[in-house]
């Protein structure tokens, strides 16, 4: 431990894009966390620690964590982060946020949107659940998973996720494409991802009196997500939200 933070390495690095990649980082120490929540990596430089949150991919059953993170043009740690090699150092302060799967309202039905990276807390509950799942611990529930980027390269987990619905029923992932006239190859659905969230609701015949609604990653995804729900009548104790930064 340094300064209240645990000592990790850099294990793996999976490249999505230029500016995407998924890292894994092994701590010295287990950390604990629930499904949905984040940590502060840290990286030390010039005796400055610079250390930015990024939620959790990973399962809390699995050993190491997962990041799925996008490099911001001049950003601080995520110009440094992308320039790491495998086995550097990293801090990892201990996890926060409130951004959990509900189970107290019991609803079956869950609609969780992101954008781009902000897909990561719904990757730890899916794989918390799916693997739950496979010791015999019912999943009790309907979880759909709309995630908007703007280039079909840019989805990181669309494999993954595609093979989890054919394993797991109560799974259904639903990618858009903002770009698409960019993407030659995309034949799935087009536009922001917000703009689908009524005709996922009206396909489903899911509605604000059985479904809790989640929205993580863009300021303005999840402003306009949050209207739209708030107009579907979702009262705002339904709509769970996790913004990554604020819009200037
Ligand atoms: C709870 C929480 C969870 C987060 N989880 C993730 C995650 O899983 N993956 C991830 O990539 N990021 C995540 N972030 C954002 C992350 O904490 C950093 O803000 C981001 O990586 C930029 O850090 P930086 O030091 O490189 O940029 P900084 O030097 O801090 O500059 C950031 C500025 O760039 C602008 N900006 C443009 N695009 C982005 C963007 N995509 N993210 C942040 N700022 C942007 C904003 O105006 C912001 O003020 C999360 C943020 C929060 C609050």
């Amino acid at each position: 431990m340094i300064e209240g933070r645990v000592k990790a390495r850099l294990a793996s690095r999976r490249n999505i894009t230029s500016a995407l990649a998924v890292f894994t980082v092994e701590p010295e120490a287990k950390i604990r966390f629930r499904p949905g929540q984040y940590v502060a990596l840290g990286i030390r430089d010039r005796g400055e620690l610079i250390e930015r949150d990024y939620s959790i991919v990973s399962s809390p059953h699995e050993d190491f964590l997962e990041f799925f993170v996008e490099r911001v043009d001049d950003g601080h740690l995520t110009a440094r982060l992308f320039e790491l090699e495998t086995g550097a150092g990293v801090l990892v302060k201990s996890p926060g946020g409130m951004f959990f799967l509900d189970r107290e309202s019991g609803h079956p039905h869950h609609l969780m949107i992101a954008t781009v990276t902000g897909i990561a807390p719904f990757l730890s509950m899916v794989r918390t659940l799916a693997i739950d799942g496979g010791k015999g611990m019912p999943v009790g529930m309907g979880v759909t998973l709309l995630h908007g980027v703007s280039y079909a390269d840019e989805f990181g987990y669309d494999v993954e996720l595609r093979r989890m619905t054919t394993h797991h029923p109560w799974l259904t992932y639903i990618p858009a494409v903002s770009r698409p006239s960019e993407t030659s190859a995309w034949h799935g659905e087009t536009g922001r991802v917000e703009t689908l969230i009524e005709k996922t609701l009206d396909s489903l015949q899911w509605t604000a009196r059985d479904t809790t609604a989640y929205l993580c990653g863009h300021p303005g995804m999840i402003e306009q997500g949050k209207k739209i729900l708030l107009d579907r009548d979702f009262p705002q104790t339904q709509i769970r939200e996790e913004q990554y930064w604020e819009e200037t």
